[in-house]
């Protein structure tokens, strides 16, 4: 099969939008599962974590593999939840498109507007499915007016005849249809007729919608193709092929959106939808070439997605299992990777063997020989890989875009119940950090207690139940905390003496080190202008060690420091009794006592947070806010509710869910997101 018959996709949506449901029936159609799993029972094929059966959420971005028309379609399965961004980020990085699923009744919700920023950013052409159509307060032309205003595109290419229980089928302004699906069959025998034959009982109301769309359609088509246009103008015929290489040009520039409609859990408007996949959204050849960076001069290069040049792939998800060990989610970008072969980790600079591959099919994996440019699948036998990093090959180095991830701003405690527990949960701790780069273990210096990091509430309480039921270790677990920041707010210069005799042998140092702040979200930084001279490059080395480790480790509270500046102003060498020990000790203890004479602060994580609520409960949702400490950014209406735009600083959001919750009879919700650090003011 050739590339140009290969799309990698993501689904994204806000949370119970129906991502799941439409995925499993997209598995279904393309004849990869043979009964349809129904998220509801807990059975969703895609949905393949324990947990995240328990909680009907979508949590690990798996891929799947399934066959349409001639087409492969890759699905990488993207989160809807805003604590999972991270996820939801390094899944875009290897989509060539994606799906854009909308709830018929809930429309274009914050989240939605999160990942859809986020799927601009790394420039995914979208194709977008308006589902639920069979649900009460289902309106789909209010939908795409949404669409409209939010986002500035859209094209409907499917029209829904009725609404809720009387939803009966889908008009294809292209094909000038009316189309409804067997409900005996679970949807997979279409029938199609021609709108002038539609059902009589429904025949005048859709002749009309068909007359109202197919002008907006054209309309809009035309305005971005003049051939079109000029067809138009001359009332001549316009040939499919030109209407739908139209719609996949813009798709893919982004300047018009198709819309697709149906419900996915009355099997309504689903292969339609596919049909929409392997016609608008590119092929690995048809989008921008991925960029790379030369090691050796950094120069910039163009990655091409031809199987016969060198090898360039990304580790973009590690998954650990039981059996099979890790499992490296990989996009091969440019040649082709075989089993049994070693490749380099361009970052690490070490090779490593691929055992075996697979292709996953809803978790049923299909062994292969090799991977190709283009494509996604499974490697084994990776030990050293991270997500994030290259693998090449050693006469082509060339290190991918690597990805950014996000600060975690909370914390937990875990405490083993046991010492062989505490073997255990090092393990877990292990496992888990290599699988997911946003969450960090640390050790309390003082207390000897581990901490776990991550990006949110509902991050946290998975990772915290994947230890304890997965990993099965016994252990307590604290209430979760605010993850703080340490910064400094003036410069200040400090010389510190290291001289200490180890084993017969002296060691020594001095320097002096000046520290300064940063701007905030800089970063940290160290510098140094002393020559070799002054200083030999080994131990200019190891003070620099010394003080990344400091930056790691807090000047008075232990949290991580940031946007502080360093500078080795000046060294005493003595080269009789120099050693790097003493170098990077005194680089530690001079940082620390350099940056108490700085007026340390404590930086406290700041959040943007978006709230929804009936303008009934408007006064008290923001007098809730104020009284937390937050700042009202926007007030906003939308159809029947008031949205809310505030920054609210973490620490006083932990249980405002339950608070909103009360404050509105259940009818008030709010999704946030980190913002940035900022000095702790003190509440009450
Ligand atoms: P996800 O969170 O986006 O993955 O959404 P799910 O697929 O898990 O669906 C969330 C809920 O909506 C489940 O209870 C589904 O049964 C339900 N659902 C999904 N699609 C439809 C639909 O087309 N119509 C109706 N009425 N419910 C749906
Ligand atoms: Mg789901």
């Amino acid at each position: 099969m050739g590339l140009e018959h290969l799309r990698n996709i993501g689904i994204m949506a806000h949370i119970d939008a129906g991502k799941t449901t439409t995925t499993e029936r997209i598995l279904y159609y393309t004849g990869e599962t043979h009964r349809i799993g129904e998220v509801d029972n807990g059975e969703a094929t895609m949905d393949w974590m324990e947990q995240e059966q328990d909680r009907g959420i979508t949590i690990c971005s798996a891929a799947t593999t399934c066959y349409w028309k001639d087409h492969q379609i890759n699905i990488i399965d993207t989160p809807g939840h805003v604590d999972f961004t991270a996820e939801v980020e390094r899944s875009l990085r290897v989509l060539d498109g994606a799906v854009a699923v909308f709830c018929a009744v809930g429309g274009v919700q914050p989240q939605s507007e999160t990942v859809w920023r986020q799927a601009n950013a790394y420039k995914v052409p979208r194709i977008a499915f308006i589902n639920k159509m069979d649900r009460i307060g289902a309106n789909f032309f209010r939908v795409i007016d949404e669409i409209e205003t939010r986002f500035g595109v859209q094209l409907p290419l499917y029209i829904p005849v009725g609404a809720e229980s009387d939803f009966s089928g889908i008009i294809s302004i292209i094909d000038k249809s009316y189309l409804t699906f067997s409900k005996e069959d679970n949807g997979l025998s279409i029938e199609q007729c021609p709108i002038g034959e539609a059902p009589e009982m429904l025949r005048d109301q859709i002749a009309e919608l068909y007359e109202t769309w197919h002008e907006k359609f054209f309309d809009s088509l035309s305005a971005c193709d003049d051939e079109i246009m000029e067809l138009l103008l001359e009332e001549a015929e316009i040939p499919e092929e030109l209407i739908h290489t139209a719609i996949a040009r813009e798709t893919l520039a982004g300047t018009l959106l198709p819309i697709f409609v149906g419900s996915s859990l009355k099997n309504i408007g689903v292969q339609p939808l596919i049909d929409g996949v392997v016609r608008y959204l590119p092929s690995p050849l048809a989008i921008a070439p991925a960029k790379g960076i030369m090691v050796k001069n950094e120069q910039e290069v163009e990655v091409i997605a031809d199987p016969d040049a060198n090898t360039l792939a990304l580790v973009f998800k590690l998954q650990n299992d039981r059996e099979k060990g890790f499992m490296a989610f990989t996009r091969v970008y440019s040649g082709s990777i075989q089993s049994g072969k070693a490749y380099l980790n361009v970052g690490k600079k070490k090779r490593e063997r691929v055992s075996r591959i697979f292709r996953m099919h809803s978790n049923k994996p299909e062994q292969i020989d090799t991977l190709s440019a283009g494509d996604i699948g499974v490697l084994l036998g990776f030990k050293i890989a991270q997500t994030g990093d290259t693998i090449g090959q050693d006469n082509y180095q060339v290190l991918l875009e690597s990805m950014d991830f996000p600060e975690p701003v909370i914390s937990v405690s875990i405490e083993p119940k046991s010492l062989s527990e505490q073997d255990k949960l090092k393990k877990a701790l292990d496992a888990l950090s290599a699988e997911d780069p946003t969450f960090v273990t640390k050790e309390n210096q003082e207390t000897g207690q581990l901490v776990i990091s991550g990006m949110g509430e509902l991050h946290l309480d998975v990772l915290v139940t994947r230890i304890l039921k997965e990993f099965r270790v016994e252990g307590r677990v604290g209430k979760p905390q605010v993850s703080y920041r340490e910064s400094i707010e003036k410069n200040a210069k400090h010389t510190e003496r290291f001289e200490r005799v180890v084993g017969g042998k002296d060691n020594f140092a001095e320097i002096t080190l000046e520290v300064s702040p940063a701007k905030r979200g800089e970063g940290n930084s160290y510098t140094t202008s002393l020559t070799d001279a002054e200083l030999p490059r080994e131990f200019r080395d190891a003070v620099s060690r010394g003080i990344n480790n400091a930056f790691g480790a807090g000047i008075r509270l232990g949290y991580p420091v940031v946007d502080a500046h360093v500078e080795l102003v000046s060294a005493v060498y003595d080269p009789q009794k120099a050693t790097s020990f003493a170098f990077e000790a005194a680089a530690a203890m001079g940082f620390d006592a350099a940056c108490a004479g700085a007026s340390p602060i404590l930086l406290e994580p700041i959040m943007d947070v978006v709230l929804e609520t009936p303008p009934e409960y408007v006064g008290d949702v923001m007098s809730s806010i104020t009284t937390r400490g937050g700042l009202i950014k926007t007030m906003e209406t939308k159809d029947t509710v008031q949205e809310v735009i505030a920054t609210i600083p973490l620490e006083s959001m932990f249980g405002y869910t339950t608070v909103l919750r009360s404050m509105s009879q259940g009818r008030a919700s709010f999704s946030m997101e980190f913002s940035h650090f900022a000095k702790k003011i003190e509440r009450s």
